[in-house]
């Protein structure tokens, strides 16, 4: 491009200089008359000669200089598209520097709009890729325009490398792909609700599609939104078990006082040892009706915050809870000759509420004398755990636990032996509780059982301050 512009804007620039040297020799030549000797005619066909060679070379050097300004500005508007180019300015003293120094001023103008651009765009892309929600752009054609991080690794993609390409060919779900047909026919926003693989596992997913439009408001293709919500239906799910699990639990007791009250209205009360078998079935079936109550209520307040730290905190002897824990049950325990040791360092001591703690060992240990055979053995131990813990443990020689109900057995209402707890009136919460009371104090617990072995609960608390541990257990 350089070359031909020198080269025309030199030949025309020599031609006309050339033309006007040329006319002043002719008018040279003519007006001097005869010229014998022909010196005067070689003169002016010499002057003819350097004239036109002058006006060429000075034609083809200015041309020359002009096509390099060209030159440069071209490079330079070439160059706006990709961000700053050199100044322009005072490179040129030729016809063309206005010409370069409005190039210039557009060039900077363009240059800062541009760099706001980037600065957008960034903005708008960072905010983007840390969404939560996964998004995709998807076009007519049901091809990957975009996508953010999130919708990337919710289909396990490569963001970069499925651009452009179809979306049913690059995420192989069936139902998502059936959705983004749908959406792209609506042209309507539209959700749905499916389930996809993803991470190896089946996730809920809410999609939701919006027409996407270009600058001019024209129909792009669609924007989709993908909200995994499979914890959100989880909890639903858990809460309606529970609420259905609650109404079966209280309509059992409900249906029995009901009927045997209905029973002695129709029959009297004549009948004394009739009537007092009915009225203990009624006081038990009662009791029972309060237990779930006590147990539920217990639950519902374990799960409101705070409790770590409760004005009842304090620094209590590992000990002496266990001791009154063991106290209030020994009863139940002589009831079966069931013999229950107490292993606790006498200096082992935690920091917490202690009424929280107290009700979490009673499980454990009533669970234990209940499930256990006659004549056999419990013990409590304590003592410091790694990680900053302090672990009460309740070891029986009873029945153990089958493996498929070992991670089970913490959850509300679950039962290994539904009618065997029903008889010694367990609400089937007791476990549900233990748990819930170490996590509300930061803690967690864990069982290992073996079947015709035994089972061996671990309740895990955070130290706390104030502890001290000894080496030397004491039984009492
Ligand atoms: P429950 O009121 O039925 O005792 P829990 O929540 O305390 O409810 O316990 C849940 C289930 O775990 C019990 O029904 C029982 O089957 C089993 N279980 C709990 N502790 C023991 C134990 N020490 N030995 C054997 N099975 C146990």
């Amino acid at each position: 491009m350089t070359l031909r512009l020198s080269d025309t804007t030199g030949f025309r620039a020599g031609l006309a200089l050339a033309t006007v040297l040329a006319i002043a020799a002719l008018a040279l030549f003519v007006g001097l008359g005869e010229d014998p000797t022909g010196i005067r005619r070689l003169v002016a066909a010499g002057i003819l000669l350097v004239a036109g060679g002058g006006a060429l070379v000075v034609g083809w050097r200015r041309g020359r200089k002009q096509a390099n300004a060209a030159a440069g500005l071209i490079a330079a508007v070439e160059a706006m598209p990709h961000g700053p180019a050199p100044s322009l300015n005072g490179r040129w003293h030729t016809e063309l520097t206005p010409v370069a120094r409005a190039v210039d001023r557009t060039r900077r103008t363009l240059a800062s709009r541009l760099a706001g651009l980037e600065q957008a765009s960034a903005e708008q892309n960072a905010i983007l890729q840390s969404m939560g929600t996964a998004l995709l752009a998807i076009d007519h054609d049901h091809r990957l325009l975009s996508m953010n991080r999130a919708a990337a690794d919710l289909l396990g993609l490569d963001a970069r490398a499925v651009r452009g390409r179809l979306v049913e060919e690059v995420a192989r779900e069936a139902e998502l792909n059936a959705f983004v047909k749908d959406a792209v026919e609506a042209s309507e926003p539209l959700t749905a609700e499916f389930r996809i693989n993803t991470g190896g596992q089946r996730a809920t997913i809410q999609a939701a599609s919006e027409p996407l439009c270009d600058e001019q408001g024209r129909p792009a293709g669609l924007l989709v939104t993908l909200t995994d919500i499979t914890k959100l239906r989880q909890l639903e799910s858990l809460r309606s078990d529970f609420a259905a699990n609650v109404s079966h639990e209280l309509r059992t007791p409900i249906t029995n006082i009901k009927g045997y009250v209905d029973t002695l209205v129709q029959v009297g009360v004549e009948d004394r040892e009739q009537t007092a078998r009915f009225l203990d079935i009624i006081r038990r079936n009662a009791q029972r009706l309060a237990a779930i109550i006590e147990d539920l209520l217990a639950l519902s307040r374990l799960e409101q915050a705070g409790l770590r730290e409760s004005p009842e905190t304090k620094d209590t002897p590992v000990r002496s809870l266990v001791r009154e824990v063991v106290g209030q049950l020994q009863s139940a325990a002589d009831a079966k000759q069931i013999v229950v040791e107490i292993e606790v360092p006498e200096d082992l001591m935690i920091r917490v509420v202690p009424s929280l703690v107290e009700q979490a060992i009673a499980n454990l240990v009533s669970n234990a004398i209940t499930y256990s055979p006659a004549g056999t053995k419990v013990r409590v131990t304590g003592a410091i755990a790694d990680g900053g813990f302090v672990e009460i443990a309740v070891r029986d020689r009873g029945p153990g636990i089958a493996p498929q109900h070992l991670a089970r057995i913490f959850e509300r209402f679950y039962r290994v032996d539904r009618a065997r707890s029903r008889d010694h009136g367990g609400t089937g919460l007791g476990l549900a509780i233990v748990k819930h009371i170490a996590l509300a104090l930061g803690g967690r617990v864990e069982v290992e059982s073996k079947v015709g072995v035994g089972s061996d609960f671990r309740l895990l608390l955070p130290v706390g301050t104030g502890v001290a541990s000894s080496a030397s257990p004491s039984t009492p």
